[in-house]
């Protein structure tokens, strides 16, 4: 059975890492007119100050690429750019930016622009995410949440391609669910939003193809450590349960996602562009709907 690659709860670096993948995956190797010079690419990822996307971060930089990790919080994607750096020794870059806002996207970009000179790769991670039957959810409730995963993830790729991808080409992996492969019940705001970034990544992929720009999304499951598990899961005996009748019977973690995450980015997937990869150990295939959590949330907000 293959082992499973090691990882933390917190939002702390690896203690340890044993490399799957080459390690200088993402160097990039470019011909100048006089010699050859190795330069690193560099990825810029939203919402790369916690859970999956400081994980991603870190994956990146330990093969060979800087970042730019950028969302609202100053102080947690600051502190967090400390901790990659300090794991890794390569650069990161930490930027406050709501993916709401396009000129605050350009501002960032710009200056992301400034320190590196390029971008090659963008993770589109930012999201929003909370428990609530489409009955009681508020218009406004739904909106934020399309706003900030739908919406927020045309803005940044639009700013990006404007600024960097049209002339250069580059990839693009946005990371998307599996609520809405099913159907999952209190999900109808992140389902819809997710899905759209899931047509988005396929109608982006079409029209920016022919400028060697590749788009994918990234479909993770139950990811543990997680802001979204604890936020979503339940207690943790429901996580459980659900977990164990998953086909790979547990939940993933985030160095998985983050090693999918860096196959796409990399060289090795060079011809994949407009699909989306489910990485939940087939997950959505087997878990029932959690039809009690409706029931549960309904009778408790009643008593409210
Ligand atoms: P997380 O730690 O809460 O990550 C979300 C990040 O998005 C935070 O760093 C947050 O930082 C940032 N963000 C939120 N709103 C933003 C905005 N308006 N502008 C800029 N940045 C914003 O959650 P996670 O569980 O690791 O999830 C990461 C991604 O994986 C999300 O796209 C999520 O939908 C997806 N996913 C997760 C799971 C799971 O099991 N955890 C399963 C399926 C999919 P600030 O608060 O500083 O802005």
């Amino acid at each position: 059975m293959a082992q499973l690659p090691p990882d933390v709860e917190e939002d702390e670096c690896l203690p340890e890492y044993r490399y799957l993948f080459c390690p200088d995956l993402l160097h990039d190797l470019l011909k100048c007119h006089f010699f050859s010079c190795f330069r690193d690419k560099v990825a810029f990822i939203t919402g790369g100050g916690s859970g999956i996307g400081f994980r991603i971060a870190e994956i990146f930089m330990r093969h060979g690429c800087h970042t730019v990790i950028a969302s609202r919080s100053l102080l947690r994607v600051s502190m967090a750019a400390k901790k990659l750096i300090a794991a890794t020794g390569r650069q990161c870059l930490p930027l406050s930016m709501d993916v709401r806002a396009p000129p605050a996207i350009m501002a960032a970009v710009d200056q992301a622009l400034k320190e590196f000179g390029k971008i090659d790769i963008l993770i589109n991670g930012a999201a929003g995410n909370f428990l609530c039957p489409a009955s009681a959810l508020s218009f406004n409730a739904f909106r934020t949440v399309v706003d900030i995963d739908t919406i927020g993830t045309f803005n940044v790729s639009r700013v990006l391609y404007e600024k960097f991808f049209r002339d250069h080409g580059g990839v693009i992996v946005n990371i998307t669910a599996t609520l809405n492969l099913r159907g999952q019940v209190l999900q109808v705001h992140a389902g819809s939003a997710k899905a759209a970034v899931d047509a988005m990544t396929r109608h982006l992929a079409v029209e920016w193809g022919p400028q060697n720009i590749r788009i994918n999304s990234l479909a993770p499951g139950p990811i543990s450590g997680t802001e979204g598990l604890r936020r979503l899961g339940g207690s943790p005996a429901r996580v459980s349960t659900k977990a164990l009748v998953s086909p790979l019977q547990r939940l993933g973690n985030k160095t998985e996602i983050a090693h999918s995450v860096l196959y796409l980015a990399s060289p090795l997937a060079s011809f994949v562009t407009g699909t989306m990869l489910v990485v939940d150990g087939g997950a959505w295939l087997t878990s029932p709907n959690d039809t009690k959590q409706l029931a549960d949330f309904e009778s408790s907000s009643a008593k409210l």
